[in-house]
């Protein structure tokens, strides 16, 4: 077998164009491609959205023979194929929802050289039959995506993921590149070692290894004090309708409550829970998926199946247990690169009950690992410091820029105010009860309330009774809000917490210390997304084109973000393409999108620009070229 070892710049740039409709790289993008045709291995972390499955489907349009896809979730698998398809790559997948018959189509398919990408689920390399079979036929590359799946240490485990160890030992010259989106350094190595990079033959050479930031500059991420969860998320639904969003929950009561409650305001929303069987979850998934359904309402279980790339915002109404969940969540929103908003809303309430939890584990070791993680998340949400910076920092990489731009924290203009007076009569009110009350308790001594336990306890005779009467409860309980994410008090015992000093809160309660609080501008319903290069476009005529791809995707059967991306779309109504040569400087249209959709999207638009004979077309600074992905931040956005 001869391999063309000689790369192409410019066969690489057109197929980019030709194929994906794209003119530029995200980030590592292009020096993965080229290890690849170099026939070097390569292990790759990039994060979600970063655009992994291009650096192996662009490989494999120009390389001879077929390029393998390892990749866990069958549920997946079928989108995964229909995108390539519709990028007219000659792809096929084979799992073991197929039937025999099938099955063997794909085999006789494969031996005459007909497939370009073969997607396959982990559990056939333990088949000798499909070992045999593709050992006769040429294989150009071998990808794993979701490499993490084959080591322990990972979060995501899979057994049948060691039997890709064989792969190097069997195929000693095809190159394998392996991808994720999670993996430290021992993961990192584990993987290496399992799959044989570089090692198993004295033909490869050490795996080329990336490791992309981790930064995804189109999300916005706030965080919000969480009082009446539900009207929050109603109010900051409001502002976005009908875009599609996720809304993460803890418990499955919580999860139907919100979606009930959502539905019963008129919005359209479905839960996904583990309790819900297993037919409901895909058919609510699957909605969601095709755009049927706008907002989806789920706990955790809902997202390792989803790489719909159109989700607009995740909304976390609960806090979720520590960063690397949160991260992996919000990175479920924006992968097509448009700007995606990340709400948290955190309450110190929240904290008891994960502490509860955290209780009951056994392990020493184990517990107080997790419940440094619960603390890392709590800081997250309390500190005032950029919410980006503080998620990279977790994954050990340093955020240089002063401002983010992209974020509550960097958007909102902050002032400063002393509130030790205020932090002094409630901590008076907790030290003169002996430590041993809640916040609903406190607060009520401080307002001067006639309950049964006030007089029961008579506490209407302390010192501090009645003395925070001149304002109401909200501000009280918003001052121990701020109390206990400084640290100045802290919440003990479940279910009924109750409220203790700490070391610094004493400071502060004999004058030793002061406390202050940021007041920042509250950021509103629909924040300006800055760092955001796309967020103008004619939104009309992107609801009338939405439209037309809802339409094809029913009939082909297929999610809409298939056909074309919002960010596509988005771009369609800027530059308001009237000809097919117009559309081709569209990213993300290739030449198969131009043949099979080209005309119905032409033929919307000029109809749009027919009936509205005021709007100016903006020209482009350069034709065919893409605006850059990730421009700075508070840039200005290019002339329209
Ligand atoms: P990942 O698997 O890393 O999460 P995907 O491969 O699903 O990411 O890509 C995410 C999105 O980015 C897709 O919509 C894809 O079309 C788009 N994309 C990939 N590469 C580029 C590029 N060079 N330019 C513009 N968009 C891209
Ligand atoms: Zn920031």
């Amino acid at each position: 077998m001869t391999h063309n070892t000689q790369i192409n710049e410019d066969a690489i740039l057109n197929t980019l164009k030709t194929v994906f409709g794209f003119s530029t790289f995200r980030p590592n993008q292009e020096e993965i491609i080229k290890n690849i045709l170099s026939r070097r291995d390569v292990f790759a972390v990039m994060p979600t959205g970063g655009g992994k499955s291009l650096c192996y489907q662009l490989p494999a349009k120009l390389m001879r023979g077929t390029t393998v896809v390892i990749s866990p979730l069958i549920s997946l698998m079928k989108d995964q194929v229909d995108a390539a398809r519709g990028n007219g790559i000659c792809a096929a997948y084979m799992n073991s929802s197929l039937g025999h018959q099938e099955v063997s189509d794909i085999y006789r398919m494969l031996k005459g050289n007909k497939i370009e990408i073969l997607y396959i689920a982990p559990e056939r390399f333990a088949m000798p039959n499909f070992l045999e079979t593709l050992k006769t036929v040429p294989i150009s590359l071998f990808a794993i995506d979701e490499a993490h799946c084959i080591s322990e240490w990972g979060h995501d485990f899979r057994p049948d993921y060691l039997s890709l160890s064989i792969i190097s030992k069997m195929f000693p010259d095809v190159p394998i590149a392996a991808f994720t989106a999670t993996a430290t350094r021992n993961v990192e190595e584990d993987i290496c070692r399992k799959l044989g990079l570089g090692s198993a033959s004295p033909l490869r050479r050490a795996p080329f290894m990336i490791r992309a930031s981790f930064n995804r500059p189109n999300l916005f991420y706030q965080v919000e004090g969480k009082s009446k969860v539900e009207s929050q998320i109603l109010k900051f639904l409001s502002s976005r309708d009908g875009q599609p969003g996720i809304i993460y929950r803890t418990t499955r009561d919580s999860v139907a409550e919100m979606a009930d409650f959502l539905v019963s305001k008129g919005i359209s929303a479905l839960p996904y829970h583990a309790g819900l069987s297993p037919e409901v979850r895909d058919k609510n998934q699957d909605a969601f998926n095709r755009d049927e359904v706008s907002v989806i309402v789920a706990t955790i279980a809902f997202g390792m199946g989803i790489d719909k790339s159109n989700v607009r915002f995740v909304v976390h109404a609960d806090l979720p247990k520590n960063i690397e969940g949160y991260y992996q969540e919000t990175g479920r929103a924006g992968r097509d690169g448009e700007p995606a908003h990340c709400l948290l809303f955190f309450s110190r309430g929240d904290i008891p009950r994960i502490r509860y939890f955290i209780d009951q584990i056994d392990n020493d070791a184990e517990r107080s690992v997790v419940l440094e993680k619960l603390n890392e998340i709590i800081g997250f949400a309390s500190h005032d410091v950029c919410r980006r910076k503080q998620l990279l920092g977790y994954f050990e990489e340093e955020f240089q820029t002063e401002n983010c731009g992209n974020c509550d924290i960097c958007c909102g203009p902050v002032e400063r105010f002393d509130i030790t007076k205020d932090a002094q009569i409630v901590m008076s009110a907790i030290s003169r009860t002996e430590q041993r009350f809640g916040i609903t308790h406190i607060v009520d001594i401080m307002t001067g309330a006639d309950t049964k336990r006030i007089r029961t306890f008579q506490h209407d005779r302390i010192k501090t009774y009645g003395v925070g009467r001149d304002k109401d409860k909200r501000h009280w309980r918003s001052i121990i809000d701020e109390l206990l994410a400084q640290g100045a008090i802290r919440q003990e015992g479940y279910p009924y917490p109750v409220l203790i000093i700490t070391q610094k809160g004493s400071a502060v309660l004999y004058g030793k210390e002061q406390i202050t609080v940021l007041k920042r501008e509250e950021p509103k319903g629909n924040l300006p997304e800055k760092g955001s290069i796309s967020n103008q476009y004619d939104a009309v005529l992107f609801e009338k084109l939405r439209h037309l791809r809802k339409k094809i995707a029913e009939e082909g059967q297929v999610p809409p973000f298939i056909i074309f991306s919002d960010k596509t779309l988005h771009e369609m109504c800027r530059y308001y393409p009237a000809d097919l040569s117009e559309m081709r400087k569209i990213s993300g249209v290739g030449d198969a999108k131009i043949k099979q959709y080209g005309d119905a999207f032409v033929c919307d638009i000029k109809g749009y620009l027919m009936a509205n004979p005021g709007i100016s077309v903006p020209s482009r600074q350069s034709a065919g070229s893409d605006r850059p992905e990730a421009s700075p931040p508070r840039e200005k956005n290019r002339g329209e």
